[in-house]
């Protein structure tokens, strides 16, 4: 069956109100195209739950600051039409800025606490845009099962306290991260890496699944942890952002003398040259990285 396009939100909230009165059920899969394998992994998974699956891309104005790459951002539309249709996407939502920023338009949800820490401290306003543009697809959307990929770890945190604080008839679903053979977690962004910057991205993960193999092997210190993402990132010259240890449902960030618990968030930023990078792997929940 062919993928419906809507631009309109009028009419992709009203097919899927469609779907339900039809005895169906609604799988969304929000995203901002150029989709690769991680977003369809997710489609498959909404697919799996899910009778219909909706996907949307809209490349968010709200979450970008006057500095990043909103200008920039990849746009693969037919291409990403043509993804979305082999993996039997029912309903795809591409709204222009306008219809999804009316002139006038000023409210904003805006979470603290996990919204904070990690990328919130150093992309302010980010995930104010984030969860107002999601809040806005899923009073669109309606009851549904809503997938996200783990890849954006803080993101998926800040989703489910939306959905959970403003009572919304959505169930939120992680997607663990999906990663190329050589262990770089898939993104959009990876587009921008040169040859030799997408080789040397790969130190990340790397130090990620060492990080890994010692928390598996007993350490619980923070340091020796972190000290392995910050060497395999020294070593290929990245510009390290953040790397953190954290609570892996709250996002408190362990730090000082403390030692972790069984299950943590490591999670990472870094510059490859220009283009920015992150990850994450849950300690004592996830697989290794590099598995
Ligand atoms: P984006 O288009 O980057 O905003 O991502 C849309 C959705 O796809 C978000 O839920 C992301 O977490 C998810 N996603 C992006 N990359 C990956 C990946 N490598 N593995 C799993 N999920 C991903």
């Amino acid at each position: 069956m062919k993928v419906r396009l809507y631009s309109s939100a009028a009419q992709f909230s009203a097919a899927c109100q469609n779907v339900r009165a039809l005895g169906g059920t609604l799988g969304l899969v929000p995203t901002m195209g150029a989709l690769h394998s991680g977003h369809m992994a997710l489609m498959h998974e909404a697919k799996r739950l899910a009778t219909h699956v909706a996907a949307t891309i809209f490349v968010n104005p709200t979450q970008f600051a006057a500095n990043e790459d909103f200008g920039q951002y990849p746009r693969t539309l037919d291409a990403d039409m043509a993804k979305c249709e082999a993996a039997g996407v029912n309903l795809l939502f591409v709204p222009d800025v306008r219809e999804m920023y009316a002139p006038g338009d000023s409210t904003r949800v805006r979470v603290s606490g996990v919204a904070d820490v990690l990328c919130g401290a150093v992309r302010p306003g980010h995930f104010d845009g984030v969860a107002t543009i999601v809040t806005k697809l899923f009073v669109l959307a309606g009851t549904c099962t809503a997938v996200f990929g783990k890849k954006d770890y803080q993101q998926l945190k800040v989703i489910e306290r939306v959905a959970s604080d403003l009572k919304l008839p959505i169930r939120v679903v992680a997607h663990p991260i999906v990663r190329e053979p050589d262990g770089l977690a898939m993104s959009s962004r990876n587009a921008y890496l040169s040859a030799e910057n997408r080789r040397r991205s790969c130190a990340i993960s790397r130090g990620l699944s060492k990080a890994w193999r010692i928390f598996e092997s007993g350490e619980r210190d923070i340091d020796p942890i972190l000290d392995c993402v910050r060497t395999e990132l020294a070593i290929e010259h990245l510009q390290l952002q953040y790397a953190e240890l954290a609570d892996a449902d709250t996002l408190e960030l362990f730090g000082g003398q403390s030692r972790l618990s069984e299950r943590a968030l490591l999670a990472v930023a870094a510059y490859c040259d220009k283009t920015r990078l992150i990850d994450n792997v849950v300690l004592g929940e996830d697989l290794d990285p590099l598995q």
